[in-house]
């Protein structure tokens, strides 16, 4: 593994031994199985049960509830860790850093005490359901429908793209309790997969993450108490994912320098030995100079981000900040993995050489979490705002 680039000041010997025993997990109990997993489309319950004996999923719950009680880098390593091996198949992230947050920030106590516990363990699977076959970028039109009745709420509607969509026991919904266009009627729900009513639609067939069980949920009349509404009232639901969407960027662009690296390494393993014109791949400069371009782009992203997970650690990241850092380390994996990619020639064309992977896995990066084109939006209004322009985008 390639020794890190820069000083990584933010990490203790704790943090560096949680990471020494997350690698020894990740080469034991995920990358053996990985292929199987792809060809079935789904992992195990049995690696979220072992991932969460060995601390981790969901490393920042408190103690209260069953968690570590650890701070947001013992996340960070899990992610990294994960992503420079192109993991992609258990949705850990998901869980931990971009659905149990919604729970443990704007859940009630009872669902805090009955929930957090098992999505520390991995007893319950847990997923986010925003996006809808009509509502992805635009998410104020989503259409699912939570209506009161009595002192429940029924749900109708359907989800789409949902990571976690087949294993998942639990999903956090977004909903509106009224239909129109605005975001203040959208609200959030803990939805159990025993409801009455509720269904799993496809295990949708991507071009990566082939492991990873990206789904479509439905939701035909599913009755809910009124207890399972996230935040203290209706109508929190957008506020709620605003803010968590800023942690949910900013673990994205932490996986996408961690995959960048995982990219460079296996690229440097390789041209070591492959031979063309009697050299070898290392000896030209062409090879030299794209690597030396793909190592500062590396260089660049872990400074952003181990800035950035400063700022979440002391409270100051913003969702704008955020957005530019997703929007960068995405596009910045883009190019990595397209380089790295021509290096291997034919063979990195081919599913079973990493490379290959890499860059379909890549991909989504700059759609899900919010497209490029949305952090665009997301920043320009910011900056915008801050001159006194208005940045309506239609
Ligand atoms: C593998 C995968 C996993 C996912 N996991 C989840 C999940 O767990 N939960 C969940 O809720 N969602 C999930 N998603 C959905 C993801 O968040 C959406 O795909 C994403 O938000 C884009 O929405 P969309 O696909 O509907 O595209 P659309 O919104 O239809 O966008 C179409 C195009 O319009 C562009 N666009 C957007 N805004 C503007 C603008 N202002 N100006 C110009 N162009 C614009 C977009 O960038 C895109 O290029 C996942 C998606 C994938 C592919």
């Amino acid at each position: 593994m390639l020794k890190d680039p820069v000083q990584r000041d933010l990490f203790s010997d704790e943090h560096n031994l949680f990471r020494a025993q997350v690698i020894k997990f990740i080469e034991t109990e995920v990358l053996p199985y990985h292929n199987d997993w792809d060809e079935k489309g789904v992992v195990t319950r049995e690696v979220w049960k072992k991932a969460g004996e060995a601390g981790m999923l969901c490393p920042t719950v408190l103690e209260k509830y069953g968690g570590a009680g650890a701070d947001f880098l013992f996340s960070a390593i899990v992610i990294e860790e994960m992503g420079r091996v192109g993991a992609s198949g258990p949705g850990f992230n998901i869980h931990s850093e971009m659905a149990a947050p919604y729970v443990s920030e704007f859940g009630n106590e009872e669902q805090k005490h009955s929930w957090l516990p098992k999505f520390v363990t991995g007893e319950a699977i847990l997923g986010i359901a925003m996006s809808e076959p009509e509502a992805g970028s635009d998410l104020k039109r989503i259409q699912t429908s939570a209506t009161k009745n009595g002192n429940d709420y029924i749900i109708n509607g359907q989800k789409v793209f949902i990571s976690n969509g087949q294993i998942g026991d639990v999903f956090i919904v977004a909903a509106k309790t009224q239909k129109d266009v605005s975001s203040k009627n959208m609200s959030l729900f803990l939805i159990e997969g025993t409801r009455e009513g509720f269904s799993r639609g496809q295990n949708l067939k991507k071009i990566g993450a082939k492991a990873q069980d990206t789904s479509e949920l439905f939701f035909d009349n599913v009755r809910i108490p009124e207890k399972n509404l996230i935040g203290p009232s209706e109508g929190q639901g957008f506020k709620q994912l605003m803010h968590g969407l800023a942690r949910e960027r900013l673990a994205i662009a932490i996986g996408c320098v961690a995959k960048a690296e995982g990219a460079l390494d296996n690229t440097l393993d390789y041209i070591r030995e492959r031979e063309i014109f009697g050299k070898k791949l290392s000896d030209f400069q062409n090879t030299q100079f794209k690597l030396a371009e793909v190592r500062s782009d590396i260089i660049v992203g872990r400074c952003l981000v181990d800035q950035l997970m400063s700022q979440y650690l002391s409270n100051h990241l913003h969702l704008d900040t955020a957005a530019s850092a997703k929007l960068w380390t995405s596009e910045m994996l883009g190019r990595t993995v397209d380089t790295c990619l021509q290096i291997f020639g034919g063979w990195g064309y081919m599913w079973e050489y990493p490379i290959a992977k890499a860059y379909a896995e890549a991909r989504v990066e700059r759609i899900a979490g919010g497209s490029s084109e949305v952090m665009k939006s997301i920043i320009i209004k910011s900056l915008f705002k801050d001159l006194g322009i208005n940045a309506e985008f239609n």
